[in-house]
């Protein structure tokens, strides 16, 4: 996999304010924050994609997500906020290195904005694609 600045930021090559690190994971301010406290949580695993990563290091960030996401609420005093996962420059990935921001929410001209353009559901198309689904998550 190409280097990413997120791997240079896990070998001490370039500066960052982390916030939590354990053996697994590595948390640090985002530069480019939607708001104060956007926090970015990261593998130590060099993955590009979300359904690449190890179960060792989804338990770990899925372990270390709710901690963190404590402390900003107590640090910033927000406690509303969004959990935001990019996946592929499509998905407005720009750096290919696993990463969850933590965006705080503090009023509606601060965060994460989203858009949200409801369809509507087939079920006899779910109910297809869920068993097909349930077959592939249960291997
Ligand atoms: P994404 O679009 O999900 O790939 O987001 C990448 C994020 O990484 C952006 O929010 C950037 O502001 C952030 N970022 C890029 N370089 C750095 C850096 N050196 N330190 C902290 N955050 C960074």
């Amino acid at each position: 996999m190409p280097d990413t600045i997120f791997d240079r930021i896990l070998r001490g090559e370039v500066p960052n304010h982390t916030v939590y690190e354990d053996e697994h994971v590595l948390a640090f301010l985002d530069i480019g924050p939607l708001a104060k406290g956007h926090t970015l949580v990261i593998p130590k695993e060099a993955k590009a994609h979300l359904h690449e990563l190890s179960d060792e290091s989804a338990a770990a960030i899925g372990r270390a997500l709710p901690r963190i996401c404590r402390a900003l609420i107590e640090v910033t005093d927000v406690d509303q906020y969004n959990i935001l996962q990019n996946n592929g420059a499509r998905a407005h990935q720009a750096v290919f290195h696993v990463h969850f921001h933590i965006i705080p929410k503090p009023d509606a001209a601060q965060g994460l904005k989203v858009g949200w353009p409801v369809g509507t559901l087939d079920h006899d198309e779910a109910s297809e694609m869920a068993a097909r689904l349930r077959e592939l998550t249960q291997s």
